[in-house]
């Protein structure tokens, strides 16, 4: 059995959903601070709470069969987590060295981590591949990334194994539409987009149009939801059959500027983006761009919807219809 912590969240929740049509046997923890129970595929347990909870944490180990953890559950607003980094650190880090004790104490040895790129802090050069520096620059990235440093020395110490799969920006939404992104407050480029196509927000403000990049605007490597959920599958399998720790960047290697993006969208919806102009967002690098190669080689990671119209057109089928 495979416990999936944060399984109620926007990434979590299609991995779960992956998983169960697999045919894995999954429980979910999940404190719904950010999570949404109508995410969760009928048929799959959710246990309420949160991963921090000792006792909780050990009454789950005792109960259900677990072989492995699936760890998603992080607080992500980069801009948050300098205004309010004690709510990063404690939860991003300090709940997950609980977790990671309570998997020492159970004999628990496998453990896929949800890292980011934002370890790395600002590109030295892109494509960004594992061997670019970490050196992060905001509490997220840092929340992250001390868990990656404790992953090595728990490996070390305890043989507790582990894939840290680093992705750029997650985006898209399941081609079901049954699930999809639902963040409050929404953050994110493309849903923003959509949500001002249909009139729930004003408009779309593009954070900075002086950047040195072609068009003046930001650049991400957009990757689909699905694919990351592919990828935290893999790197179970991997590490079921034996594998060794490792990390591993997730993108499409290409990147897509904030113009370019908008421009798409209103291709994929038929109607025009009403846009505006603003201020660049402090701490955005003009570029970042992930190097999967080391993934498709090692974890044999094949994302089966790179194409940035496919991504586009699941996410505005999820906004015109979403359930949550
Ligand atoms: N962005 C923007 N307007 C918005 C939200 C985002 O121009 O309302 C830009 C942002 O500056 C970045 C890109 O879109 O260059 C992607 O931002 P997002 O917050 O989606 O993801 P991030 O790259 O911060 O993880």
């Amino acid at each position: 059995m495979i416990l999936v912590i944060g399984g109620a969240g926007y990434i979590g929740s299609h991995y779960v959903h992956y998983a169960h049509e697999q045919g894995e046997n999954l429980v979910v923890l999940d404190n719904l601070v950010y999570g949404h129970r109508e995410a969760l595929p009928e048929g799959v347990p959710l246990i309420e709470g949160d991963m921090g909870d000792t006792a909780l944490l050990d009454s789950l180990f005792t109960t259900y069969p677990i072989q492995a953890v699936v760890h998603f559950a992080a607080y992500a607003y980069v801009g948050e987590s300098v205004t309010a980094p004690t709510k990063y650190y404690h939860n991003n880090t300090v709940a997950t060295l609980a977790v990671l004790d309570a998997m020492v104490r159970h004999k628990v040895k496998n453990f896929v981590f949800s890292s980011t790129c934002a370890t790395f802090g600002n590109p030295q050069y892109v494509p960004m591949d594992e061997k670019h520096p970490q050196d992060p620059i905001n509490p997220y990235g840092e929340s992250k990334y001390f868990v990656e440093r404790i992953l090595r020395a728990y490996d070390t110490a305890y043989g507790l194994r582990f894939i840290a799969l680093r992705y750029f920006n997650a985006a898209g939404a399941a081609p079901s539409g049954l699930i999809g992104e639902s963040h409050d407050p929404e953050t994110h480029l493309i849903p923003l987009i959509f949500q001002a196509v249909m009139g729930t927000r004003s408009n779309i403000k593009v954070f900075g149009t002086d950047y040195d990049t072609p068009d003046g605007t930001c650049i991400r490597d957009y990757i689909h939801i699905l694919d990351i959920a592919q990828a935290h599958a893999l790197a179970l399998k991997r590490l079921l059959s034996g594998g060794s720790s490792d990390f591993f960047n997730l993108g499409n290697g290409q990147g897509f500027s904030v113009q370019e993006v908008i421009t798409a969208c209103e291709k994929v919806c038929g109607k025009p983006v009403p846009v505006e102009k603003a201020p660049r967002r402090t701490g955005d690098p003009p570029r970042l761009i992930g190097c999967a190669d080391k993934a498709h080689a090692e974890l044999g990671w094949k994302p089966q919807y790179a194409e940035i119209e496919t991504i586009l057109q699941h996410a505005w089928n999820w906004e015109q219809h979403r359930r949550y």
